[in-house]
């Protein structure tokens, strides 16, 4: 026992404090804020990859974890374009991936949104155009919101999805400020129910 407690003493305390809120924790949470306010629904969202070199899709999947809690806020990725309202596209367009972005685009029900990710989504960027290359996303498809850089960040891949439904979104109606509504018991809920 003794020894044990020698152990103790000697050892300290090894664990880290919890961290603060930093500036981007901040930032991420208005976000999420503004755009469960903006949708008031879900967001369904297509990820398609037309050439990229797969950094993209690291700051994507960096999105879907619990941190930015994109399904608490009504925001999920779809197998299908036929359930999707949103195209994620990454990458310059490489030729042999054209037409399979024109039919996911024509296959994805109105309104629908086309957001092109990263410098080689907005204009081809250290690929550009090529014997390979098409470019840009908007060299096939139209796109509504380009989130340039090299890969952007997920913040800035949030940003630039609440871009693109904000242009799209109804105004939003100013907030009613409603009494809570306190929760009661059914006389069959009580403590004395048979
Ligand atoms: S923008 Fe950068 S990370 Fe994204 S596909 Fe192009 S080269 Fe890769």
């Amino acid at each position: 026992m003794l020894h044990i407690l020698h152990q103790i003493a000697k050892t300290g305390i090894k664990s880290e404090t919890a961290p603060t809120a930093d500036e981007d924790m901040v930032v991420v949470a208005r976000l999420q804020k503004t755009i469960l306010r903006t949708l008031g629904r879900a967001l369904t969202i297509r990820h398609i990859d037309a050439g990229s070199c797969n950094g993209c899709e690291l700051e994507i999947q960096a999105l879907t974890n619990p941190y930015y809690n994109l399904e608490g806020i009504g925001i999920r990725f779809v197998a299908s374009p036929r359930h999707a309202d949103m195209l994620l596209v990454t990458g310059p367009v490489s030729k042999h991936m054209a037409i399979a972005l024109q039919r996911t685009y024509d296959a994805t029900p109105e309104p629908k949104l086309v957001v092109a990710v990263g410098d080689c989504g907005c204009t081809g960027g250290i690929f550009g155009q090529s014997y390979a290359s098409l470019g840009g996303v908007a060299s096939v498809i139209p796109v509504d919101v380009a989130i340039p850089g090299c890969p952007p960040a997920p913040r800035a891949l949030l940003q630039g999805i609440l871009a693109a439904i904000s242009a799209y979104a109804p105004p939003v109606a100013p907030a009613v400020d409603r009494a809570p509504v306190e929760p009661t018991l059914r006389p069959s809920d009580g403590p004395d129910a048979p």
